[in-house]
């Protein structure tokens, strides 16, 4: 059967450019379909990111407020939900750790027998790591060796390990800001250069040694024919000709996403949609289309089974310290404190400082206005005790020069639903609004390890000032929401990545993580993307039927 058909614009259009979206467009191009990604971020090059989170309009992304980067921040009641929004989704601010979940990941969750994903993923993680260029940190700075020494003293320093990562590191005793021909895809992929370990990967590379998605899948996708168009965000996809179930393709509406009057609305047409607008991303446009009645077979699991990890950020700053502790790669190392609680070393690079108002003296106890109370009386008998120290630890210059940060995850499977409804103080629209029980910010053991480190250093131990005033704590890794599952009744797509009651349509991004990782998800999207796309028939090939699989009830 002829695969092209110049009725519509494209064979695909992919929604979004991150893990998801890469690999779908990449792998899809590659198969010989006419491929558009739509992404409603900017393009970035190293010369025109950010030097420091100072650089706000260029760090943000609230497009309506001027804020044109590619961070994110989401409120809800539950939780703060940090990502980001770029040619190259989170790759762009993201802290390139590339880890594997262990397997038992495959027995939980509503993904669970519909495949026999122990014996399918391996081959996938292994493309993805392959594609991603993941090797092991070798570069430790100051502040990976201060989480090496408070392991020991707390008792667990066997535990410590060196990072999984996709940065072009030197070589062993060389030094980093080297130009190289491409190092990964057999001179198909761009030059690149080593990196030198200045701690700014979350602020964007400016080295051009973080492997993100724009100089690997995204740059493969576009020198096979690919087209990307950045700086539009869909607002809308329904099926084309009256069919209920998208058999006649689909057409895909857009606006400038950075345009505040004018905002240049598109429309697009395609044979299939595949959805990799991230986990909230997805979630968010599906709800809206649902109820707009242009997808409204969507199923109603949409929102359920969100995901957020136990995460708790803490440190300790050590005011006039004798090292740099931003230098090194964003997350150089990590340890485990116990079966659950996992943490790992993390920094911002030098003069990145803008975090540091966020920051404020560590206190335990049960969130609450009693942990509030708490609070104040440390800061008040710290600043009696040692005024001047005090207002340098609460004041944010120096702070990335300054500040060991400590990511403590914990692995228990905690999970919100996220809904589509009227906030109570604004009535006029809809909007996300998270449900259910809440996830912990307090995590005792994490605070004991950040008193031990502020020891060694002769610092003062620190947490986040958000997660003592409003008891939220705040995530990265977001994943859920359109979860895998044998029908419609328990979740969003089929274990090909199929939305239910459509044809030809797709969801690859993290929304259709289906149970609690414990480790950073990117590495796992990434390979899901690559099973889903492992079932597309080459263009050549296609019937244009493709629909979700009917399971034994
Ligand atoms: C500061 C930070 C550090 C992180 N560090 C790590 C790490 O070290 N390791 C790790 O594994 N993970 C990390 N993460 C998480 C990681 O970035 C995400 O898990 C990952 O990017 C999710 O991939 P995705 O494919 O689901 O979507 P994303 O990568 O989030 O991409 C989705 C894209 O869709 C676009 N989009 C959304 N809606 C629309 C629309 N309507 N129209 C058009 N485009 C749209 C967005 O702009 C975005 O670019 C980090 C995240 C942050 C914020
Ligand atoms: S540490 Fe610096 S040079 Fe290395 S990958 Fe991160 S931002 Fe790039």
């Amino acid at each position: 059967m002829a695969h092209r058909d110049n009725q519509f614009d494209f064979d695909f259009i992919v929604i979004g450019s991150g893990f998801g979206g890469s690999v779908s467009a990449l792998r899809l191009a590659e198969k010989g379909y006419k491929v558009a990604v739509i992404e409603m971020g900017r393009r970035w090059t190293p010369d025109d990111l950010p030097r420091t989170s100072w650089s706000i309009r260029r760090w943000l992304w609230r497009p309506n407020l001027g804020l044109r980067g590619f961070f994110n921040m989401r409120f809800f009641k539950h939780v703060t939900i940090f990502h980001g929004c770029a040619v190259g989704g989170g790759s762009i601010t993201y802290a390139c750790t590339l880890l594997s979940p262990p397997e038992k990941v495959w027995e939980a969750g509503s993904w669970r027998g519909l495949a026999d994903w122990k014996a399918e993923m391996p081959q996938h993680y292994q493309t993805a790591s392959r594609m991603l260029g993941v090797t092991e940190n070798k570069i430790l700075g100051p502040a990976d060796r201060l989480l090496q020494k408070a392991a020991v003293a707390a008792g667990s320093g066997e535990t410590f390990y060196h990072t999984k990562v996709g940065i072009f590191e030197p070589a062993e005793g060389a030094s980093g800001n080297q130009n190289f021909p491409d190092p990964y895809f057999g001179g198909e992929g761009p030059a690149r250069t080593t990196c030198i370990g200045c701690g700014g990967c979350m602020m964007g590379c400016r080295y051009g040694a973080k492997n993100t998605l724009d100089i690997t899948y995204l740059y493969l996708a576009e020198k096979h024919g690919a087209q990307i168009f950045p700086e539009t965000r869909v607002v809308n996809v329904e099926p084309l000709n009256g069919t209920s179930d998208g058999s006649s393709g689909y057409a895909v509406s857009t606006v400038k996403s950075t345009a505040w009057i004018r905002r240049q609305p598109g429309r697009f047409t395609s044979r299939g949609v595949v959805f990799s607008a991230s986990s909230l991303g997805t979630m968010e446009l599906l709800f809206r289309l649902k109820e707009k009645g242009s997808l409204p077979a969507v199923s109603s699991q949409l929102g359920q089974h969100v995901r957020t990890n136990s995460e708790s950020l803490i440190g300790a700053r050590t005011p006039g310290c004798s090292e740099d502790v931003s230098q090194g790669i964003a997350i150089g190392s990590g340890i485990y404190i116990d079966e659950h609680t996992h943490i790992e070393a993390v920094r911002y690079p030098s003069g990145s400082d803008a975090m540091g108002f966020l920051t404020t003296i560590l206190t335990n106890g049960h969130p609450g206005p009693r942990r509030i109370a708490l609070w104040l009386k440390n800061v008040m008998s710290s600043l009696f005790r040692h005024p001047f120290k005090t207002i340098r630890v609460l004041q944010p210059l120096g702070w990335a020069r300054e500040f060991v940060i400590l990511l403590c995850m914990q692995a228990l499977d905690a999970e919100i639903e996220m809904r589509w409804q009227r906030p109570w103080f604004w009535p006029f629209r809809k909007f996300l609004v998270s449900r259910g029980e809440k996830v912990p910010t307090y995590i005792p053991k994490a605070n004991e390890f950040a008193e031990k480190l502020a020891q060694i250093t002769g610092g003062f131990p620190m947490s986040m000032l958000p997660e003592i005033l409003f008891d939220v704590p705040g995530t990265a890794h977001c994943i859920g929401g359109c979860v895998i599952a044998d029908n419609p009744r328990h979740g969003v797509v089929d274990a090909q990545h199929r939305v239910f009651n459509y044809k030809n349509m797709y969801i690859c991004d993290g929304s259709v993580v289906s149970a609690n990782l414990g480790v950073n998800p990117s590495l796992t999207i990434t390979a899901l993307a690559e099973r889903a796309m492992s079932f597309i028939p080459p263009a050549a090939e296609t019937g244009w039927n493709d629909k979700p699989r009917k399971y034994a009830a």
